[in-house]
């Protein structure tokens, strides 16, 4: 699907999804395709703080979205860090455990379905949590991506989060474990600011982000809060290309 279109507060549809999507590291959450004022919001964030707008008007506008597409190309995702290193799946799981849980909850903390990718939100978020990095001099790495239901026999790991819908996140070069610590907390903190993202998985529809006693060095980002809709498999991706382009719906 071609996207690109300029689009403003009112409008509806899978544009508007995609628009809340490529923005979610901006004060995003809900990719409902609904354009009201959480999609201004995020829209007028991306504006102020990427753009450089002092009076960001919160409409897509065709610049807006020709920045956004810059945006996406300054900020690269690499798919080699981000693929499992099982050895056995090629990658990205091999999409077994469809509807099939641990245990008697069917919550999605217990889901072990592999999906077909990573989650294109979080991927997105990613990158804009590259950007808030940017000025502190850091630079982020993925140390962690997918990690299939054979990598997880492999390490007796029972998780099934990074059954691709969530990344850790490394900053490089920390001079000791405590400034690592110190500067992991300071990226959670930005996420949760810029992101709107919250610590743990208590609210629904948020993107969560591990606490500092599971993750005290790396920075652990999930969509596993999100509702089944918005888990489909046309919002997980395998590849850059895919990354960048609008899912047919
Ligand atoms: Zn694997
Ligand atoms: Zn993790």
């Amino acid at each position: 699907m071609a996207w690109g279109g300029s689009l403003k507060r009112g409008d509806k549809g899978a544009d508007v999804i995609e628009l809340q999507m490529r923005l979610a590291g901006f004060r995003g959450t809900l990719p409902d395709g609904d354009y009201g004022p959480g999609t201004e919001l995020q829209v007028s964030s991306f504006q102020r703080d990427v753009m450089g707008q002092t009076k960001p008007t919160g409409q897509a506008d065709a610049a807006t979205i020709a920045a956004i597409a810059a945006f996406g190309a300054a900020h690269p995702v690499d798919f080699q860090q981000l693929a499992c290193r099982c050895g056995v799946c090629g990658g990205f799981g091999r999409g077994l455990f469809k509807g099939k849980y641990r245990g008697t909850v069917k919550a999605e903390a217990y889901n072990r379905y592999e999906y077909p990718g990573i989650h294109r939100m979080i991927l997105w978020a990613y990158r804009a949590a590259m950007f808030y990095a940017g000025p502190k001099g850091w630079t982020l790495t993925i140390n962690s991506g997918y990690r299939c239901s054979e990598d997880n026999r492999q390490h007796g790991r029972s998780s099934t989060n990074h059954h691709g819908k969530a990344i850790d996140m490394d900053i490089l070069g920390a001079p000791s474990k405590m400034i690592d610590r110190e500067r992991c907390n300071t990226l959670r903190g930005l996420l949760v600011e810029k992101a709107n993202a919250q610590i743990g998985w208590s609210a629904a529809n948020r993107k969560s982000l591990e606490p500092a006693e599971i993750a005290p060095t790396w920075v652990h980002y999930d969509v596993r809060s999100y509702d089944s809709r918005y888990l489909a498999d046309r919002y997980f991706v395998k590849t850059a290309a895919a990354l960048d382009t609008a899912p047919m719906v």
